[in-house]
């Protein structure tokens, strides 16, 4: 492994992985086609060799925690995908002389399809990089490999493969309408949950442009979100705009899955369409679509303007003084951190300070909180590819925030608002899903819609 290492870091670098040819054909006694290892950086070949077995992250993967097989296991996974690598690629590689002497055996396909399936079993929540006393960065490495399992045609699961082609020929992962993706502000109108609709930022110019994302665009059961977030501009007195029929997916589903050229097209349209409206800041309720475009897209284009996530947004308009939160909310709550919010982009403390200024919310802090926040499940294609297991997590964090003696569960992404409420309905919880916008509006005196509704609305989860 060492020396394919070495042979990897003379010819391969970071940038390159990005362009480098599909994988390579195969004969059949050679088994099924090649991994294509050029996808992997050097560090990231020698991360897998870096592992040492020492089986701390199966201790906290909620994944391997409903299914205790070794495949689904972290660890596991990262030795499992090096002997399929070194039985393809090398000087010891089924394939060439010394292989053979060793007797080692071609990938098959049903090995390879069944390694597949339990890569997709995972939410990408992050937890196992967390806990890694090497720092395996691991889910840069297992959205890596999802990406040459798609290119060898193994990958994703038939389900996840559904949402890649809705999101590439709908824009959105549901298959819903391009028409309807700003209905839910018409319908706020008309019922007047608020003043008026956000104006399309298209057609007037604003500094600010809300980005409403998919799932609180389509799903009635989160349309809160965008209500609530349109009132709190509003009553901040903030000029701001939305795309409305013109937004499109951040295209987080489409590199979750492992179809990376599809993402990349998506997000270079996405960042000329942004950038041309000459905004200065882009704020987002969504955990997914605030990684997606504040991480992973400055990877791919400049964007000349700010991301922030509503609570830092609204934390930042409370400090101004451009909103005054003076109405007593008296619940006692827990928050649960998003993975793509806490462990992917940082943002722990913002959520956590927005709760603590609007008057007498009483936080409650689960055991796991902040960097060891317990994932719901939802993310990372789990829901749609394992909705079983993805209930069973969600229940597991529900338990968490019952312990707490909260009534209420608050989060701050809509993606988690309906991962959670899932397992709050199969339990019959005594808590209420809550996003933090509703207590928000509820400190400012405005009418809030949300608690638990009804389980997927229009669309479902990824
Ligand atoms: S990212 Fe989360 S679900 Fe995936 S392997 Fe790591 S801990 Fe498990
Ligand atoms: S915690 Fe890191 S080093 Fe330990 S088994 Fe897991 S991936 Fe390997």
């Amino acid at each position: 492994m060492e020396n394919e290492i070495k042979n990897q870091e003379a010819t391969a670098a970071p940038q390159q992985a990005e362009t480098t040819p599909q994988a390579e054909t195969s004969t059949p006694e050679q088994g099924i086609k090649k991994i294509n290892i050029e996808k992997f950086s050097p560090r990231m070949l020698m991360e897998l060799d870096a592992c040492t077995r020492c089986g701390e992250c199966s201790n906290w993967c909620p994944a391997y925690d409903q299914d205790s097989r070794e495949p689904l296991n972290p660890r596991g996974r990262a030795r499992l995908f090096k002997d399929i690598i070194s039985r393809q690629h090398g000087a010891f590689s089924a394939d060439s002389f010394l292989g053979k002497l060793c007797g080692k055996k071609p990938v098959t396909e049903d090995e390879m399809k069944a390694f597949a399936k339990d890569l997709y079993a995972c939410s990408t929540c992050m937890q196992c990089h967390f806990v890694c006393p090497v720092a395996i960065d691991t889910v840069e490495l297992w959205e890596r490999i999802r990406e040459t399992i798609v290119d060898i045609d193994c990958g994703p699961l038939d389900s996840q493969k559904d949402l890649v082609l809705k999101t590439k020929n709908y824009d959105n992962p549901w298959g819903q309408p391009r028409s309807s993706r700003a209905r839910w502000g018409k319908l706020a109108k008309k019922k007047k949950r608020i003043k008026d609709e956000p104006k399309d930022i298209s057609k007037s110019k604003s500094e600010v442009l809300y980005f409403v994302g998919c799932t609180a665009s389509y799903d009635n059961n989160v349309e809160e979100v965008g209500i609530n977030t349109t009132n709190i501009l509003d009553a901040a007195g903030i000029d701001f705009g939305i795309l409305g029929n013109k937004e499109k997916c951040c295209g987080s589903v489409l590199l979750r899955m492992g179809d990376r050229p599809s993402f990349e097209k998506l997000c270079k349209e996405n960042i000329e369409q942004f950038n041309d409206l000459g905004i200065k800041t882009l704020v987002t309720s969504c955990a997914g679509c605030m990684k997606t475009i504040r991480e992973d897209y400055a990877k791919i284009g400049k964007l000349n303007f700010e991301v922030k996530h509503t609570s830092e947004y609204i934390v930042d308009l409370i400090k101004q003084k451009k909103l005054v939160p003076n109405t007593p909310v008296n619940l006692t709550v827990t928050y649960h951190d998003p993975c793509h919010l806490g462990r992917h982009s940082g943002v722990f403390d913002a959520p956590r300070e927005l709760l603590s200024l609007i008057p007498g919310v009483k936080l409650i802090e689960m055991e796991r909180n902040r960097e060891n926040s317990r994932c719901c499940g939802a993310g990372g294609g789990l829901k749609s590819g394992y909705p079983d297991m993805q209930n069973k997590i969600s229940q597991k964090r529900v338990a968490d925030a019952i312990l707490t003696g909260a009534t209420e569960l608050v989060s701050a992404c809509p993606f988690c608002y309906q991962g959670l409420q899932i397992g709050i309905q199969a339990m019959n919880a005594p808590i209420k899903m809550r996003d933090i916008t509703e207590l928000v509006c509820m400190g400012l005196g405005i009418e809030a819609g949300g608690g638990s509704k009804d389980e997927g609305g229009e669309a479902e989860s990824v």
